[in-house]
């Protein structure tokens, strides 16, 4: 891996925010995941939380490789999604157009948080609604009666990083496992041995302070290469 690549990547560890989150709740259309996932990269979510829709189920899971940057951890129902979160100590903000919810610029986002969005037809489900600490809202005065659900993620994403960029969130340092580190590094200084690894079920080889693979004869061996054929990968 070269300099720059590395140090881009260190870059992009080192601003990243374990203790915000966005959960989706059975959101239905690809681009708009796409959309939401590529968001959250961008202010600094390393892991997004998702219920599909039954019938897209196949589908998502297929999509999820070319999510790189983002874990995209995968739920059978919201309960199990939002116990997650919970566990982590995280508050959960159900954004819901309804009377008891609450402008979205009020909100404290330098609290761990977690933010549901819903399916662009029906929105958050009521089992959700009832687990959720709040509901927000985005004021809308228009004749409209909603945003489409991945333009209201950037307006509260970047709500929370404005907001933790004048708290100095973005200057603590890598907060991320050292384990996590290592996979970054190895899927995105090498993403051609990475996918070669994960392909033949092989562990993933550690990666050095100059960015440079830490590994043995036998590993070199198992990826059926020299060393040498993949200085340049
Ligand atoms: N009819 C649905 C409802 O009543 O919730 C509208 C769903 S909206 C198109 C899809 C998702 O986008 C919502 O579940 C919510 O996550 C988000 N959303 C859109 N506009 C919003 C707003 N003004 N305030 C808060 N969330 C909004």
């Amino acid at each position: 891996m070269n300099p720059e690549r590395l140090a881009r990547i260190r870059q992009m560890m080192a601003l990243r925010q374990p203790d915000l989150t966005v959960c989706l709740e059975e959101v239905n259309k690809a681009h708009n995941v796409a959309a939401i996932i590529r968001t959250c990269d961008a202010v600094g979510i390393p892991d997004v939380h998702a219920v599909w829709p039954p019938a897209m189920r196949e589908n998502f899971r297929a999509a999820k490789g070319s999510q790189n940057w983002v874990n995209l951890h995968q739920y059978d129902s919201i309960q199990d999604a939002m116990s997650v979160l919970r566990v982590k100590g995280m508050q959960i903000l159900a954004t819901h157009l309804s009377p008891r919810a609450v402008d979205f610029r009020e909100i404290d986002y330098t609290r761990p948080t977690a933010i549901i969005f819903g399916a662009e037809k029906h929105g958050i489900s009521q089992t959700a609604l009832e687990m959720a600490d709040q509901d927000i809202i985005i004021p809308m005065v228009g004749m409209a009666q909603s945003l489409n659900v991945s333009v209201a993620s950037a307006l509260v994403l970047y709500e929370a990083q404005r907001q933790r960029q004048a708290a100095g969130f973005y200057q603590r340092g890598c907060l991320l496992s050292f384990e996590e580190q290592q996979r970054l590094l190895f899927e995105g200084g090498y993403p051609r041995l990475a996918a070669f690894c994960q392909s033949k079920s092989l562990d993933y080889p550690a990666i050095g302070e100059q960015g440079e693979i830490l590994a043995n004869e036998t590993w070199w061996q198992k990826m059926q290469l020299h060393p040498t054929k993949w200085e340049n990968s």
